[in-house]
C-alpha cells in the first residue's frame, strides 16, 4: 500500500448526512486515500448527544460533545450540523486554525457566506459546499469551474424536493394540496413544520448561492424574491394541464440587459423563487417526485441540465465526500485556495422590474363587450395578449366558484411583460366592474 501523508479530518454533526459521511470515510478509506493522494484520518465526530441513535454504526470512541479541541490541528473540517450557530463560529474557528472547510449548510452560506469566504481568503483557506444546493447533484463545481470561461445567462432550478413531490402528485393524481402535504409528512418527504419548504425559504437560500456563483456577485438572501406553493390548488393544476403546462416551484436566476443608469456595465440580475407554469415539453417538466434539476443556459455552452437526488443522507454524503477529496488534494498540492469570485458585483433588480410571460385567469360576466373591455385594460397597461381562451361556466361550476350563472372564465396568456405593469393592470382589471374574480396569475417560464 502506498505510504500517503495523513490528513486529519474533523466531522461536526452525525445526523442524516454526517453519519453517512463518517461511514463512507471509514469504509472506503483505502480507495479515498488513492483518489485524494492522502490518508484521510477521521479524528473525531462532534455531536450534541453521544447516545443518540445513528443511521450508521460508528465507533463510540470517535464521538465528542466538545467540537473546539477537535477542530484545532485538523486539516479538513466537515460541518454537517446545520443552522447558523454554532456552525458559523465553528467554521470561522476552523478557517482561522488553518483548516479547509467542507459544508452542506445552505442556510448559513445564504446568510453569512461573504463573511465566511472573506475569512477563508484572508488566510488562504478553501471552503467547499457542493452539497449546499441540490444535494447530490454536481452543480456548484460546474458553475464555479467548468463554466468559468463562459457567461451564464439563466438558471432555472427545481431545488426543493418536498415541493416538487407535492406538485408532482397534485399534477399526476388531481389531488388537493392539503391532502398531499399530509401524506408527504407521513412518508417523511415533508417536515412536521413544512414552512421552510412550502413557503420557498429553502429554495431561496439555494437560489442565492447559485446566483452568487453564476453571476460572480454576492447575492444577499433578502434580494431574492420569494413565493411558495401554498396558494396552488387543484383547479390551477387542472387549468395548467389543460393549457399544456405543469406548475413547478422554480428558482430563477437571470442576467438581463438594463440601461446604464441602473448598471454601469449594462447588465443586472434577477433572483426569484415562485411557482411557475412550465411547458410540458421543457426538460424541467419531466422532473418527478422529490428529484431536483438545474437547467443552465450559458452563452457558449448552450442549454445544460443537471438532474438527480436533491436530498437524502447517503446521496448528499456523495457530494460532501467529493469536496473532502478536493480539499485533501489541495492540501497536498499546497498554495492558497481559490476565493469566491464576486468582482462582477451586478445589481440585483427588484421583482417589479422583471420581465416574463404570464397566464391570467379571470371570471367575468358573460355579456357582450366584456372581452373588449378586458383587452382594452390590458393594452392600456402595456400587457400584450398572446392567447385567450373563454369557457362559459356551467351552472354547477359557477355554483362551485361561488358565482351566479352567466359567468365566463377567461384564460389569458400574455407576451413578455414587466411585472410592475402586469400587477398594476391586474389590479385595474379587478376593479373594472366586469371582472367577478381574478382566479390566478402565474408566471410562465421556459420556452
Ligand atoms: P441532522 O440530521 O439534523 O443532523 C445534525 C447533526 O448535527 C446531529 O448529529 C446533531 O447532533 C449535530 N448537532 C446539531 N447541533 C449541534 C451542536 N450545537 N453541537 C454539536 N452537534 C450538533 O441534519 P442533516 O439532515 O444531516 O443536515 C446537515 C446539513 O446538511 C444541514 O446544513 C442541511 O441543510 C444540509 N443538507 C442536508 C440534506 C439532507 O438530505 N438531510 C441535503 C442537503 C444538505 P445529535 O445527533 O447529537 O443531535
Amino acid at each position: 500500500m502506498t505510504d500517503y501523508r495523513r490528513l486529519r479530518v474533523a466531522l461536526l454533526g452525525a445526523g442524516a448526512v454526517g453519519s453517512q459521511v463518517a461511514g463512507l470515510l471509514l469504509e472506503h478509506s483505502a480507495e479515498l486515500a488513492d483518489r485524494a493522494g492522502a490518508e484521510l484520518e477521521l479524528a473525531g465526530i462532534a455531536v450534541r448527544d453521544i447516545d443518540a441513535p445513528r443511521d450508521v454504526d460508528l465507533p463510540r470512541e470517535l464521538f465528542t460533545t466538545d467540537p473546539e479541541p477537535l477542530i484545532v490541528g485538523s486539516d479538513i473540517v466537515i460541518e454537517l450540523m446545520g443552522g447558523i450557530e454554532p456552525a458559523r463560529s465553528l467554521i470561522l474557528h476552523a478557517i482561522n486554525s488553518g483548516a479547509d472547510v467542507v459544508t452542506a449548510n445552505k442556510a448559513l452560506l445564504a446568510t453569512h457566506g461573504p463573511e465566511i469566504f472573506e475569512a477563508a481568503e484572508q488566510v488562504g483557506a478553501s471552503v467547499y459546499y457542493e452539497a449546499a444546493a441540490a444535494g447530490a447533484i454536481p452543480i456548484i463545481r460546474p458553475l464555479r469551474d467548468s463554466l468559468a470561461g463562459d457567461r451564464v445567462r439563466r438558471i432555472m432550478g427545481i431545488v426543493n424536493g418536498t415541493t416538487n413531490y407535492i406538485l408532482d402528485r397534485m399534477d399526476a393524481e388531481g389531488a388537493e394540496f392539503d391532502d398531499v402535504l399530509a401524506q408527504a409528512q407521513q412518508l417523511g418527504y415533508a417536515e412536521a413544520d413544512p414552512t421552510a419548504d412550502i413557503e420557498g425559504y429553502d429554495a431561496a437560500q439555494k437560489a442565492a448561492i447559485l446566483a452568487s456563483l453564476a453571476f460572480h456577485t454576492a447575492v444577499p438572501l433578502d434580494a431574492v424574491h420569494r413565493e411558495g406553493i401554498v396558494g396552488i390548488d387543484k383547479a390551477m393544476m387542472d387549468a395548467a394541464r389543460n393549457a399544456g403546462y405543469v406548475i413547478k416551484l422554480l428558482a430563477v436566476c437571470e442576467r438581463m440587459s438594463v440601461d446604464s443608469e441602473t448598471s454601469p456595465t449594462g447588465d443586472a440580475i434577477s433572483v426569484r423563487v415562485y411557482p411557475a407554469l412550465v411547458p410540458r415539453a421543457h426538460p424541467l417538466a419531466s422532473v418527478h417526485g422529490a428529484n431536483n434539476a438545474v437547467f443552465v443556459q450559458a452563452e457558449a455552452a448552450g442549454d445544460l441540465m443537471f438532474y438527480g437526488a436533491g436530498a437524502g443522507g447517503i446521496q448528499t454524503a456523495s457530494a460532501v465526500l467529493g469536496d473532502v477529496v478536493s480539499a485533501a488534494r489541495r492540501h497536498i498540492a499546497g498554495g492558497v485556495g481559490v476565493g469566491e469570485s464576486t468582482r462582477a458585483n451586478l445589481p440585483v433588480l427588484p421583482i417589479a422590474e422583471v420581465c416574463t410571460r404570464y397566464q391570467i385567469t379571470l371570471e367575468v360576466d358573460d355579456l357582450p363587450g366584456v372581452l373588449a373591455t378586458v383587452a382594452g385594460i390590458l393594452s392600456d397597461g402595456r400587457v400584450s395578449i398572446a392567447t385567450v381562451e373563454q369557457n362559459i361556466l356551467s351552472g354547477g361550476e359557477a355554483a362551485e366558484a361561488g358565482q351566479e350563472s352567466g359567468v365566463a372564465r377567461l384564460v389569458i396568456g400574455t407576451h413578455t411583460a414587466r411585472e410592475r405593469d402586469l400587477s398594476e393592470t391586474v389590479a385595474r382589471l379587478a376593479e373594472s366592474g366586469v371582472v367577478e374574480r381574478v382566479v390566478s396569475v402565474l408566471r410562465v417560464e421556459g420556452n
